[in-house]
């Protein structure tokens, strides 16, 4: 379990540096479309992004929880943690799927801040989230694998050094298993792109640095595979649960951010010669968004606490997601509606965080998805898919 005051003075360490990086910071990498490098560049100096590797390879050694914090704080403050949060969960693959040598290799310098390692490849245009059915190939060729394919909404590849990428190694009718025939592998891509992988920028929504992904005959070293040959699926699975989680924590700080920034403007603003929170219109939603995040709040503390304690949270990690993003979203609608006109206004910081914390109901997996995975493993209700 979480020590609450390490968890409160880690908090109190994130607000203190994102106070270094306020929302103007934030609103100018919005309009420039740039990355927030001197931000990650501090996050990884103070240890934040290195809080799930252990010591004993570099990293501060925390868990789920502490990591849940870290990026709560950065959302609250108005910062958008979509721009290094991968690197939190992706490492983690390597570490429990690794072979100690590719430990040794990646995390000290993933730790230090030498490599970073916050892509993650598995979405493809032709089969979405219908994963298992990924037509991206990995070819066995003597001590190489030959890649060629296509992947669409891969964030963060051009300011990464390494790439998680999900590939099949066996076709899918020579597979056993829906989950059978893909393999993981760790991509370098400093020395991939030029030479058979191509990136292509997604001009999207918002700055989340999302690239279309072309490779051709792309030739990668056979120890770069993650995990056992035909098993990526697993390797990949574990990490999604964490990935879920560290989102869900994301929302409950965009959750408050919208809260705080609404109960301080019907507090301010006068309209009919009254503040126009003393109107119960303008309370009651707001009042409502707060309780919402709180409930969503109690099954993301549930959620990380099971995975650190290593036990299974599948059905935790699905509900704090969607709990959380609803809530979030619920309280970015609530907020526009709080300001009136001046929501739209940019200078007032509502509405960039609004598309971005709306991303959160469609990725890293949409509502639809959760709901069916809740109805089909949790409830046994038939399969639909
Ligand atoms: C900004 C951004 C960043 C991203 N970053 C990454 C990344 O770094 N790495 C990566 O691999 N991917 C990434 N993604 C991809 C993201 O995970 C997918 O967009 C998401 O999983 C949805 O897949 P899709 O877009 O293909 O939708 P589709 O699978 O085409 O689904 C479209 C809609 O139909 C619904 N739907 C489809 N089938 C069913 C069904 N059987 N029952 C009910 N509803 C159904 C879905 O819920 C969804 O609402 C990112 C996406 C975005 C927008």
């Amino acid at each position: 379990m979480a020590d609450p005051e390490q968890l409160e003075s880690i908090r109190r360490g994130v607000r203190a540096l994102c106070q270094e990086f306020d929302e103007q910071y934030w609103l100018g990498l919005d309009t420039s479309r740039d990355y927030p490098t001197k931000f990650v560049s501090a996050l990884t100096r103070e240890g934040y992004l290195a809080a799930l590797i252990p010591e004993e390879y570099g990293g501060s050694g925390l868990g789920l929880r502490e990591a849940c914090a870290i990026l709560e704080e950065i959302s609250f403050s108005g910062g958008h943690p979509g721009a290094c949060h991968a690197q939190m969960y992706v490492m983690g693959s390597v570490l429990r799927h690794g072979s100690e040598a590719q430990k040794q290799q990646y995390l000290p310098k993933i730790a230090s801040g030498e490599l970073r390692m916050q892509s993650f490849g598995v979405t493809e245009p032709s089969t979405g989230t219908d994963t298992t059915s990924l037509k991206t190939s990995a070819r066995r060729d003597g001590d190489q694998y030959i890649i060629n394919g296509q992947k669409v909404w891969i964030s963060r590849v051009q300011h990464s050094d390494l790439m998680l990428l999900l590939a099949r190694t066996k076709p899918k009718h020579e597979s056993t298993r829906k989950t059978d025939g893909l393999s993981t592998f760790i991509v370098d891509l400093n020395q991939a792109v030029g030479n058979g992988l191509t990136v292509r920028p997604i001009d999207s929504m918002i700055n989340h640095h999302s690239c279309e992904l072309f490779f051709d005959d792309l030739s990668i070293p056979a120890e770069n595979l993650l995990g056992q040959e035909h098993n990526g699926f697993r390797v990949v699975m574990d990490g999604m649960n964490a990935e879920r989680i560290l989102i869900a924590a994301e929302c409950i700080g965009d959750g408050r951010f919208f809260v705080d920034k609404a109960v301080k403007y019907a507090s301010e603003r006068e309209v009919f010669g009254r503040a126009i929170g003393q109107n119960q219109g303008v309370q009651f939603p707001i009042a409502r968004c707060h309780t919402a995040i709180q409930a969503a709040d109690l099954m993301v503390e549930k959620a990380a606490d099971l995975f650190d304690q290593g036990q299974s949270c599948g059905p935790e990690a699905n509900m704090s997601k969607m709990l959380a993003s609803e809530a979030s979203w619920n309280a970015a609608d609530m907020c526009m509606e709080v300001h009136g006109g001046f929501a739209f206004a940019r200078e007032y910081h509502i509405e960039r965080k609004f598309r971005e914390t709306r991303l959160y109901r469609t990725a890293p997996i949409s509502t639809n998805f959760i709901l069916s995975y809740i109805a089909e493993h949790v409830l046994g209700l038939p399969r639909s898919f």
